[in-house]
């Protein structure tokens, strides 16, 4: 059964450490002393130049069977303005709690934390393993879960990530790849233009259009990829000149189906229809691991299966499975480890910005759901 009191305790305390993406020593700190104390078997990994901090955190069945991460981020996106109570005081008002982190994703630290130490205290003879990873720069590039995954710390049959999803459920997530551009033009001074010079900004005009008109992907439950041009930066306004370089940056959120190959060579077929050929270059921007490819599973997925029980027993409901626009942890997990993952997790509302909350009721069913998940998988 699962200690309410207790699981709310550990979740206003972790609203209480601000762990602002970059700065996630002191809730890891936190937590690798929290759960040692409640009997996990506890490793603080490391990775990058900075040594930043993962837990990873595992509990051991007595026989052999599947092994089951429960995925979940330690950090926060930054403070946005607007906040009308202490981002880093847990603020109640009814089934309310509002802080930074309160719904994205605190409470399913929690909630998984507590669903695994209910099972253990259980008494109840469970197979298999449970592992916690718990990871730093989920809101910067995943950083921390891919240095998990290359370093071999949670290899697992199945997952879940308790990103704040709870009904749907999320069954996949689009991808995201982003290309550098660079766009040349030939300097002049400016009141010679047109006759001499070409204008970069122009000719980077001519290919963000045709960027915008570059047909996407669609795959049938996710719905369509999509194009966002993020950046767009040339010229000196103080000087008379023609401008002669343009920076863009686009991105591309990408369904199952549509490859890296794909895009690149989209790119490159319009700017060669553009007769820009020779004045611009394109590069993948850089990033540590791989971009996060789109995925989707299955709703037969036994860990779905299990999660979609547990979730109509403790609420009385049957889910709904939905899909997910943006990114998360769960792409990696997907792509790198290639086992089944399911998003689900207690949530609220205005994540990514001002006078965020969680919601109590669900942290709790999430931590039954999980705990319900875990039993029909190792029990
Ligand atoms: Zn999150």
């Amino acid at each position: 059964m699962v200690q309410t009191e207790r699981l709310l305790k550990l979740y206003k305390d972790l609203i209480r450490i601000p762990s602002v993406v970059g700065e996630e020593e002191e809730v890891a700190a936190f937590l690798a002393d929290h759960l040692t104390a409640a009997g996990f078997e506890v490793q603080v990994h490391r990775y990058g130049e900075e040594a930043r901090p993962n837990v990873v955190a595992r509990l051991k069945g007595e026989e052999a069977g599947p092994k089951i991460l429960l995925s979940g981020h330690l950090d926060t996106v930054p403070v946005h303005d607007g906040w009308e109570t202490d981002p880093f005081q847990p603020v109640e008002e009814g089934d309310r709690v509002y802080g930074l982190g309160a719904c994205d994703m605190k409470g399913g630290l929690a909630a998984m934390i507590e669903a695994a130490r209910s099972l253990a205290e259980s008494g109840e003879a469970f197979r298999g393993e449970i592992i916690l990873g718990f990871t730093s720069d989920e809101e910067g590039r995943s950083e921390g879960t891919y240095s998990l995954i290359q370093d071999g710390l949670i290899e697992a049959d199945m997952a879940v990530v308790g990103e704040c999803r709870f009904n749907p459920m999320v069954l996949g997530f689009r991808g995201r790849y982003s290309l550098d551009i660079e766009v040349r033009g030939e300097v002049a001074h400016a009141s010679e233009y047109p006759l001499k010079g070409e204008n970069a900004l122009i000719n980077a005009a001519r290919l963000a259009i045709g960027l915008e008109e570059l047909p996407v992907g669609e795959h049938p439950a996710m719905g369509k990829g999509s194009a966002c041009l993020r950046y767009f930066s040339g010229g000196e306004p103080r000087v008379l000149k023609v401008p002669d370089y343009c920076k863009l940056l686009y991105e591309r959120y990408v369904v199952p189906g549509e490859s890296q190959e794909q895009i690149w060579e989209q790119v490159q077929k319009l700017v060669s229809a553009l007769g820009l050929a020779g004045k611009v270059s394109v590069s993948w921007s850089k990033r540590k691991g791989p971009f996060l490819e789109g995925f989707a599973v299955s709703e037969d997925e036994e860990i779905v299966r299990a999660a979609a029980a547990a979730f109509q027993e403790v609420t009385g409901e049957k889910p709904g499975y939905g899909y997910d626009p943006s990114v998360c942890d769960a792409n990696y997990i997907s792509q790198l480890m290639k086992i089944p993952v399911l998003t689900f997790g207690p949530s609220g509302a205005n994540w990514h910005a001002p006078n965020e909350y969680g919601l109590k009721s669900q942290v709790i069913a999430a931590a039954q759901v999980y705990l319900g998940m875990l039993q029909r998988l190792l029990t």
